[in-house]
């Protein structure tokens, strides 16, 4: 599986992603948003595009849909209910659902709502397995749920899910928020300093030759996994008085994604 992260360097930092068979030459685009690169990458690497999958219905991930299709007949795949909001989709996914991409290449929908209701994530069968995460899971954060999602199922989605991937995933997501997540995470833990470091190396990153992080690494620097670290709870008790002595996870969950949303 060879996998290739298109920085689209636009206003709200999408990342796109080729998803290749060494063997058979054959890619998946995931939320091709700018389906120029996404082509251009294709091309240079002697790739045919034959599938699209869109992570959810949000338009700076569907939006290159079209003009894909258009260049390449390539398939639209995406959440089994989004088939309502993206037009031309030809296969829904659930959970377990298995996409082939050439010989060699095999992704593993995961029913992932929070962000929206019909949003997927996709984990490759590979030695060294890869997480694309769409606006589920950033580095550092998690996504909002200002339209059209909730933040319980998101928590549910983090805790039955994310959190029980091998620490070992690597984490692929759908835009470059690294910086701003960094920061919110060392205001919530200011002695975070794991958090501190990466951000002090990847001041000047380059998005296009982005730092790829792991789940063992968000657990370390991603406030939503980390609920249980006692000076985010007591942080979090300096916002919200009422907070309970030992508040259980869900709670700080979500304490945790409403603070973010007005920060
Ligand atoms: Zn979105």
């Amino acid at each position: 599986m060879i996998v290739k992260q298109i920085w689209t360097a636009n206003a709200y930092r999408n990342f796109n992603y080729l998803v290749a068979c060494d063997q058979t030459g054959e890619a998946l685009a995931i939320d091709p948003l700018d389906h120029e690169k996404c082509l251009d990458a294709a091309r240079e690497n002697g790739w045919n595009i034959t599938q699209i999958v869109n992570t959810h219905e949000h338009r700076d991930h569907t939006g290159g849909n079209d003009a894909l299709v258009r260049s390449t007949g390539a398939r639209i795949l995406a959440h089994k209910n989004a088939s309502d909001a993206i037009p031309g989709m030809s296969r829904g996914l659930g959970a377990g659902d298995v996409i082939k991409v050439g010989k060699t290449v095999e992704l593993e929908a995961l029913d992932t709502p929070g962000h929206t209701m019909s949003h997927v994530c996709l984990l490759s069968h590979t030695d060294h397995p890869a997480l694309f995460s769409g606006d589920t899971l950033f580095n550092a954060g998690a996504g909002n749920c200002h339209n059209g999602g909730h933040p319980a199922e998101l928590y549910k989605t983090f805790s039955e899910q994310l959190a029980r991937l091998p620490a070992s995933v690597s984490i692929f997501p759908g835009h470059d928020y690294i910086h701003n997540n960094l920061r919110f995470t060392l205001n919530r833990e200011p002695d975070n300093r794991r958090a501190q470091e990466l951000l002090d190396t990847l001041q000047d990153q380059d998005p296009s030759r982005a730092f790829v992080s792991t789940l063992e690494v968000e657990r370390e620097i991603n406030t939503f996994f980390r609920l249980r670290s006692p000076t985010v709870i007591a942080k979090l008790r300096e916002a919200f008085p009422d907070l309970p002595d030992a508040p259980d996870e869900r709670t700080v969950f979500l304490k945790l994604r409403e603070l973010r949303n007005s920060w």
